[in-house]
């Protein structure tokens, strides 16, 4: 008989946010591997799960993680959760996850509850690729050059401590700009959940509007950069090379500002250049 490793998202407040799935497999285990025992044992009371469980934390994962292999090629069930959310996701739990692969384990998430994937859902950036960029380095300097190298495209998802983030904040406005939009994710699925969104340069005053803003757990979500239309305008100008091989200049940029969202005119434009460079070959 093999054993099986669950990956057990959990709550990340709101109890109620176990899924079925997720208690089932927490039951189902021999042995639950926890980020800190003591925070698990509400969830797991609340289920009356009395498994054994062991500690597994970013200063013993490797060590633990042998054990865990060892208790696993026994053929025990093994379920992996962390104190909140979803393992290995700027927490604990890809150490185990990979020595269980290696070990030849099969390895079942068991998906639920991320305060990342929770706080872009709420966010409303429509976009087709996000960044998750986890923690930002605490110490300012290390921040800023971090936030300089990001791609000012795309939208991208930072963890934050209560005690960063009107730092945080400050440093994001001035790499981006006072106009970029954050949304600001607090105490997320709790009794004092608050979603905020608004300009960069808004977000000091809306943090010293109430002495407990600066308190809590945050996600911030940066929207999406104005380069996204630089994006879309190179894409544009590439369906239109392909329209312009069967259509007229007109028709052409019509039909790519369509499928790409890229300005028409421009495209309009480019394609009577394009087309006067054709002619002068
Ligand atoms: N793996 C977890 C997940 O999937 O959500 C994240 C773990 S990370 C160590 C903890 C950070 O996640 C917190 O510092 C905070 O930035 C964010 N976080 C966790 N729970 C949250 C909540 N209820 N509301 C807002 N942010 C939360």
């Amino acid at each position: 008989m093999s054993g099986l490793l669950y990956v057990v998202a959990t709550p990340i407040g709101n109890l109620a946010d176990a899924s079925p799935r997720a208690v089932e497999a927490l039951r189902e285990a021999d042995l639950i591997a926890c980020e800190d025992t003591r925070t698990s044992r509400t969830l797991l009371a609340r289920h009356g799960i009395a498994a054994r469980t062991v500690a597994l934390h970013e200063h013993n994962e490797r060590a633990m993680s042998a054990r865990l292999v060892a208790d696993l090629q026994a053929g025990r069930r093994v379920a992996l959760i962390t104190d909140a959310g979803t393992p290995g996701l700027s927490d604990p739990g890809a150490l185990l996850v990979e020595a269980a692969h290696r070990a030849g384990i099969r390895v079942v998430p068991v998906p639920g509850p991320s305060a990342a994937v929770a706080a872009f859902s709420a966010a409303g950036f429509a976009a087709t690729r996000v960044v998750f960029a986890g923690f930002l380095p605490a110490a300012r300097a290390a921040r800023r050059k971090a936030l300089a190298a990001l791609d000012r495209a795309l939208p991208h998802i930072f963890y934050e401590a209560p005690h960063r983030i009107a730092e945080t904040l400050a440093d994001l406005a001035e790499t981006f700009g006072a106009a970029r939009e954050i949304v600001i994710a607090r105490e997320l699925t709790k009794k004092f959940e608050e979603i905020a969104r608004m300009p960069l340069g808004e977000t000091a005053a809306w943090l010293g509007a109430a002495p407990h803003r600066e308190q809590g757990e945050f996600v911030l979500v940066l929207g999406p950069g104005e380069i996204v239309q630089a994006d879309a305008l190179a894409e544009g100008q590439r369906v239109l090379a392909a329209l312009l091989e069967v259509l007229p200049a007109s028709e052409a940029a019509r039909i790519a500002a369509k499928l790409t969202g890229a300005p028409r005119r421009e495209l309009y434009r480019f394609a009577l250049d394009r087309k006067g460079t054709d002619r002068a070959r």
